[in-house]
């Protein structure tokens, strides 16, 4: 391999993954561009929550204190039947060796995607760069912009998320398997959440049969991400009502129902959701994926931006460490497949009011 200093390195996509990526790359002194297809760069508001590995990745990047002051920390989860039957309170699970580090760190996607970006050097993000192409010839790949730009890069990182057309063009076809379930987000005022919020930032999700509602506290934003998940039918784009919404709500508690009443349809943004299957083989000899590219997963779980922010971090130590780019490559997949499989797994399963626990990974650490 080159020298590190004469590596090119292109990652595609800059979300949550790839941005992480550049920030793990810089942190041991390597060079990435980022090449992302929309004009600016952004995240659709939800909120998610931050676990301890991830922690530990800011930690090691230099970013520990610029996104802890943007999340509150959540000790528990609490599944709830109706609008205050409370039937699991479960403490977060640790994820590493620090016992102290038993809870979550909620934050807007948003405000972790603008903190990553902050410490990307400008000259290294370039937008309205959509991929058309890209050529694997091994030791390395071309790549081709719909703006006509090419570029030859030594390793390409495919950021692209859960439709990747690099996944498609150099491992072969993977398509997006839909779940079933459709979930309507908002973000709403803590007024707006009629008292339902807590606190103690506890991290609710209310359950209907197969219907659930999520209330994610942002303390910090004043704000409550609210996550409806029901049954539907797939479009990458749904048409919604708001009397299809409230319909598949109607089993929920009069609060919970009007929570969700008082919320502006064009405020609603609804999303199929959809995984892959864990695949065999991320990578060639030039070229891999990372986060949602290379193992999109179900929501359930709230681990895909964790897991797409670990990534990072295992593949930049894999590129600080290896000679070549292929065994850089191949250390980081074998790395982080195991985990990531498991993961993909576990968030097929959905929360029902028959749950037994709130966190199933707990059972395999
Ligand atoms: C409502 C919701 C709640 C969630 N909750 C949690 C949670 O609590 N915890 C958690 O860990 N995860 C959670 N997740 C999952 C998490 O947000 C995703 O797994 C994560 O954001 C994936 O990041 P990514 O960078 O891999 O992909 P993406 O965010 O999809 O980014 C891909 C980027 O690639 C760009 N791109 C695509 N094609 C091209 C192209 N041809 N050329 C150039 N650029 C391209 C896109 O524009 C985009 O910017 C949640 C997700 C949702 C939707």
């Amino acid at each position: 391999m080159k020298s590190k200093s004469e590596l090119r390195i292109a990652i595609i996509g800059g979300g949550i993954g790839g941005s992480s990526a550049a920030v793990a790359l810089k942190a041991k002194g390597i060079r990435a561009d980022v090449y992302e297809q929309a004009p600016a760069l952004g995240e659709v508001g939800a909120g998610i929550g931050i676990r301890p590995p991830s922690v530990n990745c800011f930690k090691k990047w230099g970013l520990y204190e610029d996104i802890e002051r943007l999340t509150s920390r959540s000790d528990f989860m609490e599944i709830i039947a109706g609008d205050d039957q409370v039937f699991i309170k479960e403490a977060w699970p640790v994820l590493t060796d620090d016992k102290s580090e038993a809870y979550a760190r909620l934050i807007h996607r948003a405000d972790l995607l603008d903190t990553l970006i902050a410490h990307i050097p400008a000259d290294q993000l370039h937008l309205n760069h959509r991929l058309t192409e890209v050529i694997d010839n091994g030791d390395h790949a071309e790549v081709k912009f719909a703006n006509g730009k090419i570029i030859e890069a030594d390793i390409v990182v495919a950021a692209d998320g859960i439709r990747s057309p690099i996944r498609a063009q150099v491992l072969g076809q993977h398509d997006p398997i839909f779940s079933g379930y459709l979930a309507h987000r908002a973000l709403i005022s803590n007024d707006a959440v009629l008292g339902m919020s807590s606190e103690e930032n506890i991290l609710r999700i209310y359950v209907d049969g197969k219907n659930s509602v999520y209330l994610l506290p942002l303390e910090c934003r004043k704000q409550v991400s609210v996550d409806i998940t029901v049954p539907g039918k797939f479009a990458w784009r749904p048409e919604m009502t708001k009397e299809l919404i409230m319909e598949s709500v109607k089993g929920f508690g009069p609060t919970i129902q009007k929570i969700i009443e008082n919320i502006n349809l064009e405020d609603i943004v609804t999303r199929p959701l959809c995984d892959i299957e864990p695949m065999d083989k991320w990578s060639t000899k030039c070229v891999t994926l990372i986060g949602d590219a290379a193992h999109a997963m179900l929501h359930n779980q709230g681990q895909g931006a964790n897991m797409a922010i670990q990534d990072a971090d295992a593949l930049a130590e894999a590129i600080a460490k290896a000679e070549t780019a292929e065994e850089a490559l191949q250390n980081y997949e074998k790395q982080r497949k195991p985990i990531t499989k498991l993961y993909q797994n576990l968030s097929r399963l959905f929360p029902t009011d028959e749950a037994e626990t709130a966190f199933p990974e707990k059972a395999h650490f």
